[in-house]
């Protein structure tokens, strides 16, 4: 690799680019995790985050990568030979069924195009058929990575109250929390699905499950096994504010910090702002004469925007030439998409320099990677921005 000077533009879809005061939170002596001054950083943790996943329910923080936290919520709440709807919105839907497959659970996966969200109609024909109430569970990922592609979650609970069906609900919203509104008392979501690098702007490792009070009913009665993930002992233990094993009290302090922004600038605002940036990202991409790859103008997601290349060129040859030319990092097409799509990520700690940064950077890599595009796409992003 050349020398680099300046600062590396981190512009894939998480982890993303963390903030110099949560590093320097980080940056603080260990505690001792049994001692007296856990429990109130923990305390003061648990009020900070109830308002960002829109609950006045316990949230559970787990040492994980947001894997961890998928195989929680489906742990805690199902038994052996549950069925559990899904939809084929991307790769991360994918894993997330391959997942409750492996862990025992029956799976109907709805499947989809990858450049659609989960769909409330079907939602609501596989409910209404379902009589006797054999899917105990509907996941859906609130903001697909993987395609830049936002679910109506409101429109599914809808389906799922007009199908008068009892199932949980569970959401992962580990691209989409801090970054897009989320509500989860509002939209009646029982199990809500959260990692830290993304946009709670936190360095990979803490992922959260926040559990509504059917989703605990539930975990009393559910039969797979689980014994870290339990969130029994852990929210015992939280309730005077310490864990069952040593937490990640580093990443505690970082998280701390990181919520704390999130109050100053508030949250009607920090989802405005990643909705601005999207808009004006994917006024970029038309203005080159591309492509975005979501396909429901209802369904643009604020956190990302995947942009598909005409077919013969490959998109991880972009990506390489913008690495190595402007030291910018950007998604890669994942499982089907590979090669097809790059994904520029526009969520987290980010300004409207940094996004001018990183489209006149992706600008330049289309043409030294000799895709042919219209150069005046990136003025189409100034006039967003500038409005
Ligand atoms: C990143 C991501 C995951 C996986 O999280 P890890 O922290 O890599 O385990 C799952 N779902 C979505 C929607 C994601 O964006």
């Amino acid at each position: 690799m050349s020398y680099s000077t300046g600062r590396h533009f981190l512009q894939i879809p998480g982890p993303t680019n963390v903030p110099d005061r949560v590093l320097r939170a980080i940056a603080a002596p260990t505690i001792d995790h049994r001692g007296p001054r856990l429990p109130t950083l923990v305390l003061e943790l648990f009020d900070r985050l109830r308002p960002v996943f829109g609950t006045e329910g316990p949230v559970v923080i787990f040492p994980a990568s947001g894997t961890g936290a998928w195989e929680a919520a489906l742990v805690n709440t199902l038994s052996p030979g549950d069925t559990v709807l899904a939809f084929e919105t991307g790769q991360f839907a994918t894993l997330w069924q391959e997942m409750a497959q492996r862990l025992g659970l029956v799976v109907d996966f709805v499947p989809g195009d990858w450049r659609h969200g989960a769909d409330p109609v079907a939602a609501h024909e596989k409910l209404a058929a379902d009589a006797d109430h054999a899917i105990k569970a509907v996941c859906v990922v609130h903001n697909e990575t993987s395609t830049g592609v936002t679910s109506r979650v409101p429109e599914i609970r809808a389906a799922m109250d007009a199908a008068e069906h009892p199932a949980l609900l569970l959401v992962d919203t580990i691209s989409s929390l801090a970054s897009i509104d989320y509500r989860h008392d509002e939209w009646g979501v029982d199990v809500t699905v959260a990692g830290s690098q993304k946009g709670l702007m936190l360095p990979p490792g803490l992922s959260f499950n926040a559990v509504g009070d059917k989703a605990l009913a539930a975990s009393e009665h559910a039969t797979l096994a689980r014994s870290y993930w339990d969130w029994r002992p852990i929210l015992r233990a939280n309730r005077n504010g310490s864990f069952p094993y040593t937490p990640a009290t580093n990443l505690l302090y970082g998280l701390r910090e990181a919520l704390i922004m999130l109050e100053e600038e508030g949250l009607p605002a920090v989802f405005a702002r990643h909705a601005r940036h999207a808009a004006a990202t994917r006024a970029a991409v038309r203005g080159w004469g591309l492509e975005v790859l979501c396909a429901d103008e209802r369904e643009y997601s604020g956190s990302l925007t995947a942009v598909l290349l005409p077919d013969d060129y490959d998109a991880d040859k972009v990506r390489q030439v913008i690495l190595d030319r402007y030291d910018m990092s950007l998604g890669a097409g994942l499982g089907r998409l590979a090669g097809k799509v790059f994904r520029i990520g526009h969520l987290g700690h980010f300004n409207d320099l940094m996004l001018a940064g990183t489209l006149v950077g992706v600008q330049l890599g289309l043409r030294s990677a000799g895709v042919p595009i219209d150069p005046r796409g990136l003025a189409q992003a100034w006039e967003v921005l500038g409005a």
